[in-house]
């Protein structure tokens, strides 16, 4: 959070809120909301945000973490048994149209220009299972390329001037943990054990230790203003 309201990797930060979950296995991951002082244009856009695969020759760095943290799937016909397949479909609308120039869609999130091949794009070749495939920039998840230098990890980046994703971040500040178990036994009872471990599964050591240490799960800023 410091880097993103301190360092204003993005632009001047006026209201912030974040969250953070665990998810099915049992990562830590965060959604975070940040109010830019200075509305974004699609031509600032691609200085913040890319949805490409960065050229090798001129940043290689860049480019083994664009590969190992941010190509999504591949998912249909590479892979139909992709988690994220919905009915044959993905479910995170993968692969994405190429798109020449950036722009903002009619729902209010900005379209990161994806270039074609013969427009300059870039492909790669990754690894599935025993095969390898090429892919292209449809199918690269959005990103901000300092944010990846720093952390080497999967941090989705996305603009959006709507009050949709201001409903979808508020849902995930209150829905809680997925589950939480726990039950008193007379010591004359029989423990199931396995049923016990399994309906318990939801909390994870990573996630018991991040509350015993007293680490935030929300926080918010300005609570006087923002709402
Ligand atoms: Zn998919």
């Amino acid at each position: 959070m410091n880097v993103l309201i301190k360092g204003q990797v993005s632009g001047s930060v006026k209201y912030w809120l974040y969250y953070i979950e665990w998810q099915k296995r049992r990562l830590p991951h965060s959604h975070i909301l940040i109010w830019l002082t200075n509305t974004l244009r699609p031509n600032q856009i691609d200085d913040i945000i890319s949805a490409e695969i960065p050229n090798p020759s001129t940043d290689k760095n860049l480019y083994d973490i664009v590969i190992k943290n941010m190509v999504h799937g591949p998912c249909g016909a590479f892979n139909s048994l992709s988690p994220c397949l919905k009915e044959g479909n993905c479910s995170k609308m993968y692969p994405r149209q190429f798109i020449k120039e950036t722009q903002f869609a009619t729902d209010g999130y900005a379209l990161c220009r994806r270039r074609k091949p013969e427009d300059g794009g870039q492909t790669a070749t990754v690894k599935m299972k025993s095969d390898s495939v090429v892919i292209d920039n449809r199918w690269i998840v959005p990103y901000s390329p300092l944010l990846l230098k720093m952390f080497d990890a999967h941090i989705n980046v996305e603009c959006c001037n709507s009050i949709k994703s201001i409903k979808y971040i508020i849902k995930y500040v209150h829905k809680g943990s997925d589950q939480g178990v726990f039950a008193a036994h007379s010591s004359n009872n029989c423990i199931d054990e396995i049923s016990e471990y399994q309906a318990g599964l939801y909390i994870s050591s990573n996630e018991a230790s991040w509350h015993i240490f007293g680490f935030p799960i929300h926080n918010r800023f300005d609570s006087q203003t923002w709402i």
